[in-house]
């Protein structure tokens, strides 16, 4: 097995910071040592690499929660293969995603999972798990349900947007969070009131309204916060946890909190987009602005101090992406003159990481809490700690060297993901991946590529393990 030793940087986990070096024997961490203990002297001693971190963090690879490689998605694909997108996620930091396989109506479960499992197998660069779409709750669809918890696919996510695609009514929704209640599994839930949503944009059109910026109008804020109460008050009725996937209101946020004061298990994700953009990005001039279409959508600038505030008090417990990218050429622009056909979704699985360190920068958030918010609760909440999400003896060995000082711009021109714009270009940050280790493999040193697709194995997951 060959062995790897990481000298002198900061290891950083969501609880400690403490400079130390480390043994990667294989495909694991072996042991943590402080540099005074000279122990890293005899693990260099036949080790195959020797890393020198000094001034840098070391810290775990990113777990990113919530991604759409290939998504068929408004009559397209999201831009992103598995290979192209683990692959932009390695560059940047993320050593695991969990993508969403899909079930769309009149399809079993099993069908729709073996068509993502073909997709992804032997062309992921990271280790990947999935979470099921359950885009048609019914008697069959409930008991495969179980069937996947015992497999270790062990979230589910359904809409409350989307009538016709993927949208859930309510009574489905509370079968679903029943079932969920007796096997142990997690129920993620878009929140947004997808039927009244469409008459607003039915409306809106027919008032000639077209342009980008109306998605944004008509995906109203309060009808996220309905649909985040709704779903709270139905898990509770099942008896069930719930996790609010992208959350961007800070409506919404308020409904999150009342629930968690009360004691209920309710928690929720929101992306960097959120924190970052807003609907002046959203109101660009031109066609610009469906470069920022997704959904729940961007919000005014005044939403963002909430959000970091829920990531400080942790109402917000995880950051993920919704990576799910669409080229502004050809694919953005089918819905020129209509804002409703622009396929809705965002660039984002390299970007998480640096964009997360630059709050700590900016005083949004501690060291502890980025790392936190970006691999340990998500690791944790869909089953995958201490083996990933953290540097522990025993756990794998992904692991990030850190250069907190070297400043970077973020541009269309260097990135790795398969898309032609940035939501970011031009935008200065601080802060870069210097070294990723993939289960102890080195997959990304000095500005280039070392590993290459299949390099990601599938991930058997269990339940959550973040329940109060
Ligand atoms: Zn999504």
């Amino acid at each position: 097995m060959s062995r790897t030793v990481i000298r002198n940087g900061l290891v950083v986990t969501a609880t400690d910071e403490v400079l130390a070096d480390v043994l990667v024997d294989g495909e694991q961490v072996a042991a943590l040592a402080t540099p005074e203990s000279g122990q890293a002297d005899t693990w260099a001693d036949g080790a195959e690499r020797v890393i020198d971190a000094t001034d840098r963090y070391v810290i775990p690879g990113g777990v990113d929660a919530h991604t759409h490689m290939e998504l068929p998605f408004g009559g397209t694909f999201a831009s992103d293969t598995f290979e192209t997108g683990t692959r932009a996620a390695a560059w940047g930091g993320t050593t695991t995603i969990i993508d969403f396989a899909v079930q769309t109506v009149g399809q079993s479960i099993r069908e729709g999972l073996d068509a993502w499992f073909a997709k992804a197998e032997g062309n992921c660069a990271i280790d990947y798990g999935f979470h099921m779409i359950v885009g048609d709750v019914t008697d069959q669809s409930l008991k495969e349900m179980d069937m996947l918890v015992g497999e270790g696919i062990t979230s589910f996510k359904l809409f409350m947007a989307y009538p016709g695609v993927f949208y859930s009514d309510d009574g489905q929704i509370l079968r679903a969070m029943q079932a969920a209640a007796g096997n142990g599994g997690l129920i993620m839930m878009h929140a947004e009131n997808g039927i009244a949503i469409d008459v607003l944009i039915a409306q809106a059109l027919a008032r000639g309204q077209t342009d980008p910026k109306y998605h944004g109008v008509v995906r109203h804020a309060l009808l996220e916060a309905e649909a985040t109460h709704r779903a709270i008050q139905l898990a509770r009725v099942a008896g069930a946890p719930v996790y609010i996937v992208h959350l961007s209101a800070l409506e919404a946020l308020a409904e999150v909190t009342a629930a968690r004061d009360s004691g209920f298990n309710a928690f929720a994700e929101t992306c960097p987009q959120y924190l970052y953009l807003s609907t002046d990005d959203l109101g660009r001039p031109g066609f610009e602005g469906a470069k920022y279409v997704c959904s729940t959508p961007l919000r005014p600038a005044e939403h963002q101090a909430e959000l970091w505030k829920g990531l400080r008090t942790n109402d917000l417990s995880v950051v993920s992406t919704d990576h799910c990218p669409f080229c502004f050429k050809e694919q953005k622009e089918l819905g020129l003159g209509d804002f409703s056909k622009i396929p809705n979704g965002l660039p984002g699985v390299e970007t998480r990481m640096d964009l997360l360190h630059q709050a700590v920068v900016d005083g949004h958030i501690g060291r502890n809490r980025w790392i936190e918010i970006a691999c340990t609760t998500p690791a944790k909440m869909f089953g995958l700690y201490p083996r990933k999400g953290t540097i522990t003896p025993g756990g794998d060995a992904d692991i990030v060297v850190y250069d907190p000082n070297a400043g970077q711009v973020l541009s269309a021109d260097t990135h790795h993901m398969n898309v032609d714009y940035s939501c970011y270009e031009g935008r200065s940050i601080t802060g870069r991946v210097a070294t990723v280790l993939s289960r102890g493999k080195v997959v990304v040193d000095g500005g280039e590529y070392l590993g290459r697709k299949g390099d990601g194995r599938y991930l058997t997951r269990g339940t959550c393990q973040y329940l109060r």
